[in-house]
């Protein structure tokens, strides 16, 4: 019974955290909702003044589109599924999985700056790990095909990738935030914009590969054969990085043939793939 009630509390709960950020009322280094638009403006506005194919429209192909999912994946979801996540967390801790008994770290013990690396070298980690699956595991892929599915590649492709992959992702990142104490530095806002960035710029129509940071990083033309359409022989995927492109070089998943930026996107039979949102939504469960 009071799961049901915690269930129905939450989505008001969350709708009103939305209407905060929109009307501004979260300060603006919280504020993911602005903030979203104004790194997504300022890589708008890199790629129309340094453009990597100069022949490629500054509204692309389905520009609108990936903008709509932009906001669909980062508040309209979270709003939808925000009661469900209770409910599992509210089981989890009543089987007696607390986060200190499966803590590795005490994050609350070290310097700030040490936390806030610690955390974001983990949790992107667990997502670099989460996307090799989304490619090696033939249910996950078909979910993940909608990422895929961009045929000419802008800033705004970072986020449009189908609902489920919220799903998927959520546990292995839950597990990273339980293996630090269940504890999110207190400056955690700054690894999300960092990611979000990152994310941004690494679909953005700019050739960038940040010099020797190149093996840390990820990047636009790291990230472009990512999404190319003919894959190296016997390979699943390669430059699976979503924030660092340290992983691909340490575990020989990397692969930039060149960077010329005009590489074949997409994956085989994607002519035959939905091109709206609702359809690609509805995609993946076949
Ligand atoms: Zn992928
Ligand atoms: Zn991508």
């Amino acid at each position: 019974m009071n799961y049901w009630s915690d269930f129905l509390n939450s989505f008001p709960d969350i709708l009103n955290w939305v209407w905060q950020l929109i009307a501004f009322k979260i300060p603006w280094y919280q504020n993911f909702f602005w903030g979203l638009i104004l790194i997504s403006l300022l890589v708008w506005l890199a790629e129309i003044l340094f453009p990597w194919r100069k022949n490629q429209s500054i509204i692309r192909n389905d520009f609108w589109l990936d903008g709509f999912y932009m906001f669909f994946n980062f508040f309209i979801f979270t709003v939808f599924i925000s009661g469900f996540y209770k409910i599992g967390g509210l089981m989890f801790s009543s089987f007696g999985v607390t986060m200190d008994s499966i803590s590795l770290i005490q994050l609350e013990d070290l310097p700030s700056w040490l936390q806030l690396l610690t955390f974001f070298i983990l949790l992107d980690f667990v997502q670099w790990i989460t996307h090799i699956l989304l490619h090696r595991i033939p249910i996950f892929w078909n979910f993940h095909k909608v990422h895929h599915s961009v045929k000419e590649m802008g800033f705004a492709a970072h986020l449009r990738y189908h609902w489920m992959e919220n799903i998927l992702y959520k546990p292995f990142k839950t597990l990273a935030v339980m293996l630090l104490g269940g504890f999110e530095p207190q400056q955690a806002f700054l690894v999300h914009f960092f990611a979000i960035s990152i994310g941004h710029l690494n679909h953005a129509n700019i050739k960038l590969t940040y010099g020797p940071l190149k093996y840390i990083f990820n990047n636009p033309v790291m990230h472009l054969y990512h999404h190319a359409y003919h894959l190296p022989k016997g390979k699943f995927g390669v430059n699976f990085a979503i924030s660092l492109s340290l992983w691909d070089y340490l575990f020989k998943t990397n692969y930039i043939p060149e960077d010329s930026g005009t590489v074949l996107l997409g994956f085989d039979g994607d002519e035959h793939f939905p091109k709206g949102f609702v359809q690609q939504s509805l995609s993946g469960f076949k």
